[in-house]
């Protein structure tokens, strides 16, 4: 087996036969299996230019190899084909589970900077704040009107999110948290969306939101106003953190893509492996050193059976030589050239206002249909 490069497609709604609309928001994952028939990956290769993508992060601290390998490196990929990309900084997202948002624009400006070593190009893609565009957030409104409270309730991932929340109590954010996210992705019609896994249960919202929609207000000319977007996952689609549950910035389990050579090998040195020496490729029983495997694999664009092959019974000493060897290789020149664009705090903020303008721009479009289609004056 090779690594695969291409992303795989994730339909999170059955084909066929559709769903009555009253059941159409899951409780529990989609699960990440191929569409009979329809390969997003392949579709958008022979025509970028139909397909838009909407993806972002949360501003709650620096990005993780876990955003790399599971959503930026596609991102990039995506750009470089053509597709038109819209990348939003989710500010307004991180008082979902907190009370304060600490340093926002501190953390802002460096997912900028994270965004721009890792290569994406402001000029091709449309980065923004969402508090930064009004009409985004207005589309929350019709949009809570078409979901009920129990089906917000079952979402695994907003159920996970409350778990690790350092709130007492759950609010009222949190809960809408997919609602609001389904603003983010069809304020600019996006038809791609490429995520983590964690994100899958989301996106099953935001495709119910639109087919909603699109049902109870009918465009005259009888098309919806929104389209159908589809996740893209990558060959890493759930990297594991150094406690070997999901890498996350918030819960202290991270190597940040920014982490210098000896931050990052003191922190592979103390993840969590298993007591067997002979190193093997095996996810489901072997979750965290099967993601030390992939993680090596990735950095050296290897498949992870030949690199477990290589380490054989050098155990987890070997292992974590390896993927520290890796990720350093691999990272080297993107930390470098982040660290040159740190240096210039005013184009990074330049680079966030002038994506605001043009977010606007078109959430103000939609905004526009949207009222016309419900008949609003
Ligand atoms: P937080 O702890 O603040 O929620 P996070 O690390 O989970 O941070 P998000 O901003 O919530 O990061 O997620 C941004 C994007 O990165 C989403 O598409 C998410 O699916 C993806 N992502 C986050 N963590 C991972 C991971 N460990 N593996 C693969 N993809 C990930
Ligand atoms: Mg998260």
């Amino acid at each position: 087996m090779t690594v695969p490069t291409a992303a795989r497609t994730v339909p999170v709604e059955p084909v066929a036969p559709a769903e009555p609309a009253d059941q159409a928001v899951p409780g529990t994952p989609a699960a990440p299996a191929r569409r009979p028939g329809a390969d997003l990956d392949e579709t958008i290769r022979r025509d970028p230019g139909a397909h838009r993508v909407l993806t972002g992060d949360r501003p709650t601290g620096p990005l993780h190899l876990g955003h790399y390998f599971g959503t930026l490196q596609n991102r990039v990929r995506l750009q470089r084909l053509g597709v038109e990309m819209f990348v939003v900084v989710a500010d307004y997202q991180v008082i979902t589970d907190r009370d304060i948002a600490d340093r926002l624009a501190e953390h802002s400006e460096n997912l900028v900077l994270d965004y721009l070593a890792a290569g994406l190009d402001p000029d091709r893609a449309t980065i923004f704040a969402h508090s930064a565009v009004p009409a985004l957030n207005q589309l929350l409104l019709p949009f809570l009107s078409l979901v009920s409270v129990a089906e917000l309730g079952r979402n695994p991932t907003v159920k996970d999110e409350i778990a690790h929340s350092s709130q007492s109590a759950v609010n009222g954010l949190m809960f809408t948290y997919p609602v609001h996210q389904a603003a983010d992705i069809l304020f600019c019609k996006a038809n791609v969306v490429p995520v983590g896994q964690d994100q899958l249960p989301h996106l099953e919202v935001a495709r119910t939101v639109a087919r909603r929609f699109n049902e109870r207000y009918p465009h005259p000319d009888g098309t919806g106003v929104f389209p159908r977007p589809e996740a893209l996952l990558s060959a890493a689609p759930l990297l594991l953190g150094t406690d070997g549950g999901k890498m996350s910035k918030s819960r202290g389990n991270a190597v940040r893509l920014s982490a210098d050579a000896d931050t990052t090998a003191r922190l592979i040195r103390g993840a969590k492996t298993d007591p067997d020496r002979r190193i093997t490729y095996d996810p489901a029983a072997r979750p965290e050193v099967s993601s030390l495997v992939l993680l090596a694999a990735l950095c050296q664009d290897r498949a992870p059976e030949l690199v477990a092959d290589e380490i054989g019974d050098g155990g987890a000493a070997v292992l974590k030589r390896t993927v520290t060897e890796a990720v350093n290789e691999h990272f080297g020149p993107m930390r470098a050239r982040r660290a040159e664009l740190a240096a210039d705090r005013g184009y990074i903020r330049q680079v966030l206002r002038e994506g605001a303008e043009r977010a606007n721009v078109v959430a103000e479009a939609t905004l526009a249909e949207v009222r016309a289609v419900m008949g609003s004056v």
